[in-house]
């Protein structure tokens, strides 16, 4: 039974105790599991009916399970499937996706540490402490090609490799967990369904650049993955895969959580490390970057979930392997929350180059209700909007670029004709103006500005001259705030207005 939060949310915790109530005699053959995320959220609660050793892919599916349908269901395992409650598992949905990151989502029990041994859990950690040198691990993360999931897509290879070249000491290694873009909820999922991956990944971090501390700064309001976080240090701590003398061995890790308050400016990495100190969480210019002077000055190394997520099988299957996945730059999969106005709402993982058509129209199921697509936001606050021209474009770092947006950390929303563009700019712009930190002036007041601009253009008040005073603003704002969150917050305005004009005409038009 998938115990993930959205899952939960629809009910299926009563689901997993009716479950357990119809197991009645059949308790010594049949368990009932809660396990994490199986992907597929708009049908939920899932329940997965699973021979002991097989996959998710294997099993038999069944989707809106309510308590009533558990004697049936139980009924049902070692007999024919409950047809009405099927979920084909060979849909595209499932079928065209490649898991990597996901592997073990829904299908191991997030709270079992020997649930995740049993699937090759810290597998790659000891691989990487009995038989590998920190500098061969920093080999195989730079081979691999595998770029920081968090939006920016630094070569987390070279990232890993300057903290290690910094002189032996005190260093920290950080897992940015502070997933706050509208729509974007990958890094909640993965730490919901498989927490051990992150801590092994941090882990083998750890070693690699010569770190005896990490912190995980996760939102305070994940509270099921922030419970799941500490369950899995408490037991990996036990088991002797953190702590001091990891795995009899001379190498030491321990690792805290740090709750963030949603401040989406802590997401960036210089206010972050801010509030792990204890300070007010506000971006500081960078130079120096936080592998040279970062936390309390010592040389730290900040990814997100996704990136560590990626570590273990890196190490385990070689860099090579996970370079041959993917496309010339951008090596691998990725994690998407797909949200909005699309059928299969959930979490996919696929791999990079997959266009967004197959992404939409073919994982995702297309557009409910027979609507028409109009464009699909990714990157969150600091992305675009991409119109149906462009939907065959493959889904990578650079070509997103091209068109005005970027990768972010994953979040796909999905608009069809009844969204209005200049609603959808005003709304990110909304965002960043609440989010801003205030430090910059161009951010603090710009946003303002904007928003104002766009308010008034949404409501067909505006004028061909405040347009024109919202493009200047967003090349200023664009040019001159210290930190990424004021730098991309035209982003959005400036890709509606590259691809949907006309639709700020017509409210002028109204207007004038
Ligand atoms: Fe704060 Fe915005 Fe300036 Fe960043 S750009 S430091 S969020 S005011």
């Amino acid at each position: 039974v998938c115990v993930a939060a959205s899952c939960q949310s629809s009910g299926s915790l009563a689901v997993m105790e009716a479950l357990e109530d119809a197991c009645g005699d059949g308790k010594g053959t049949c368990r009932v599991k809660g396990v994490g995320c199986m992907g597929l959220c708009s049908a939920g609660p899932l329940v997965s009916i699973a021979d002991k050793d097989c996959s998710l892919d294997e099993s038999v599916l069944y989707r809106d399970v309510t308590p009533a349908d558990a004697p049936e269901i139980m009924g049902s395992v070692c007999g024919s499937p409950v047809e009405r409650l099927r979920c084909p598992t060979d849909q595209p949905f499932f079928a065209r996706q490649h898991k990597i990151v996901l592997e073990n989502s829904g299908f191991i029990d997030p709270d079992s540490f020997k649930g995740y041994v049993a699937v090759g859990g810290y597998a790659g950690m000891v691989r990487a402490l009995s038989e590998m040198t920190p500098a061969d691990v920093l080999r195989e993360v730079t081979t691999s090609g595998l770029r920081g999931r968090g939006g920016g897509g630094y070569p987390t290879g070279l990232k890993w490799s300057t903290v290690a070249k910094m002189p032996a000491g005190q260093k920290y290694v950080i897992c940015n967990a502070d997933e706050g873009d509208p729509g974007a909820f990958m890094d909640r999922a993965v730490l919901e369904s498989d927490p051990h991956r992150v801590l092994e990944g941090m882990a083998i971090a750890a070693y690699a650049v010569g770190a005896n501390k990490g912190y995980i700064y996760v939102r305070a309001e994940y509270p099921l993955a922030v419970e799941r976080l500490q369950t899995a240090i408490r037991k990996a701590k036990r088991a002797g895969f953190l702590g001091s003398k990891v795995a009899d061995t001379q190498f030491s890790f321990e690792v805290e959580i740090r709750l963030g308050a949603g401040a989406f400016v802590c997401g960036e990495e210089t206010a972050l490390m801010a509030s792990i100190e204890g300070l007010r969480g506000q971006p500081r210019p960078r130079p120096p970057y936080p592998a040279e002077s970062g936390l309390w000055g010592c040389p730290t190394l900040i990814n997100n979930v996704e990136t560590f997520a990626n570590i273990a099988p890196i190490v385990r299957e070689g860099g090579d392997w996970f370079a041959s996945i993917g496309t010339e730059r951008s090596k691998g999969t990725k994690v998407f929350a797909l949200a909005g106005k699309i059928r299969n709402t959930g979490l996919i993982e696929v791999p990079m180059g997959t266009s967004l058509r197959d992404i939409i129209e073919i994982i995702g199921g297309g557009i409910p209700d027979g609507k028409a697509f109009k464009a699909v936001q990714t990157g969150g606050p600091s992305g675009g909007c991409i119109p149906e021209a462009h939907l065959d474009i493959p889904v990578d770092y650079d070509s997103l670029k091209t068109l005005g947006t970027m990768m972010g950390s994953g979040g796909m929303i999905v608009m069809d004709e009844t969204s209005s563009m200049v609603d959808v700019a005003r709304y990110f712009m909304e965002f960043c103006m609440t989010e801003s930190c205030g430090k910059c002036i161009p951010c603090r007041t710009g946003t303002w500005q904007m928003h104002g601009l766009l308010d008034a253009i949404a409501k067909a008040q505006g004028t061909h001259a405040d347009l024109a005073l919202l493009e200047e603003l967003c090349e200023v704002v664009q040019a001159t705030s210290l930190c990424g969150l004021g730098q991309t917050a035209p982003n959005p305005v400036l890709s509606t207005l590259r691809y949907f004009r006309d639709e700020y005409e017509e409210k002028l038009q109204r207007a004038e």
